[in-house]
């Protein structure tokens, strides 16, 4: 039995769709927005299947968990059910996937199959998953379902942010809001998940999550925690040089592959560390207390011995990795962008002269 408290976490949206469903006002076109992680998809799924749920239960958002209908949907193959991502070889979301083949458009597709009938009487239901990869042909196809949406039908789109959006889908959708889960509930998953095993292990990942599961567990692992011990050593050290830390960084993001967005995550996630550390060190030097494990306190510890600046230097390093975030999401060079990182936080660190831009 799906249970509402399976929501966790997310229980302001469950009260936005327990409220739509008991007066019977659910509307057709859903933009489920949060950052990646928080369990939107699992959402989505688990809406669809309180929809298709053949047992009244007690909650709108309640599915049985029993019913031949319940049992389809955790099959992923339920006829009602259709779910389309972004294939891992496509920058975009092929319009035939949408729309259909040339050969056989308005045919096939998730627009097609919406337009059905119910095939075993409920809802028709659609989940378009990295709605953020959208581009504007694939949501021109989208336009005449979302403007007439056919009857008993639902439509949820999964980005993670409503400005990634076009503003098509965005005028068109009602928009859900998912925050990040707070720490104690991810930590406490970690375990029930068995993603962890000791209740340090699952604050630590947690931590690092920031509310998200998939950025918990991107920290699990050997390879990562080598990476982070090394980056805390370089940026605490005595004296640092952008060239080398440039390397190992550089190495640790082509250890991502090819694929752009999984580059992309890791230089995130490097600039989130280096974040944490300058967060913590002005903690630190504020006389405040340690937010962190053993690796960044053993770091903070040694930096500030090393620290040269005051409380204000550490301040413009927290807001020089601040702003090298939204860099990293517009597609600049990645070489770039981390030479420059790297050398304004240095000259910051060892309070050398600004560079004059020319
Ligand atoms: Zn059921």
């Amino acid at each position: 039995m799906v249970e509402v408290r399976d929501f966790l976490g997310h229980e302001e949206v469950v009260e936005q769709f327990a409220r739509c469903l008991s007066a019977g006002r659910l509307a057709s076109s859903f933009l489920f927005v949060g950052p990646p992680g928080v369990g939107k998809r699992t959402f989505a799924n688990r809406l669809a299947q309180a929809l298709l749920c053949e047992r009244s239960a007690t909650h709108p958002l309640a599915a049985c968990g029993h019913c031949s209908s319940c049992q389809l949907v955790a099959a992923g193959t339920h006829p009602d059910l259709d779910v389309v991502e972004r294939p891992q070889d496509r920058a975009f979301i092929p319009l035939e996937l949408l729309i259909g083949d040339p050969q056989h458009r308005l045919q096939e597709g998730l627009c097609h199959r919406l337009s059905l009938r119910p095939f075993r009487g409920g809802y028709r239901i659609a989940i378009l998953d990295d709605a953020d990869y959208l581009n504007a042909e694939g949501a021109n196809c989208l336009l005449k379902t979302l403007e007439e949406p056919p009857p008993r039908s639902v439509l949820i789109l999964v980005g993670t942010s409503q400005h990634k959006q076009l503003p098509t889908i965005r005028s068109r959708c009602q928009l859900v809001r998912f925050r990040p889960l707070p720490e104690a509930l991810l930590e406490r998953l970690l375990l029930d998940l068995g993603h962890a095993t000791d209740p340090a292990e699952a604050r630590q990942l947690a931590r690092l999550g920031q509310g998200s599961l998939e950025r918990a567990l991107f920290w699990q692992g050997e390879e990562v925690a080598q990476f982070r011990r090394e980056l805390y050593g370089h940026l605490s050290a005595t004296c640092w040089d952008p060239v080398t830390l440039g390397k190992v960084i550089g190495a640790f993001v082509d250890r991502a592959g090819k694929e752009a967005a999984a580059r992309r995550q890791r230089f995130k996630l490097v600039i989130d560390l280096a974040t944490d550390y300058f967060h913590q060190l002005l903690r630190r030097l504020c006389g405040a207390g340690l937010e962190g494990d053993d690796v960044l306190a053993a770091a903070v510890d040694q930096g500030e011995r090393t620290w040269r600046g005051d409380c204000e230097t550490v301040n413009r390093c927290i807001e020089r990795c601040l702003s090298a975030t939204p860099q990293v999401d517009s597609n600049a060079n990645q070489a770039t962008l981390l030479e420059c990182w790297l050398d304004d936080l240095s000259r910051l660190c060892w309070r050398l002269a600004p560079r004059v831009e020319v």
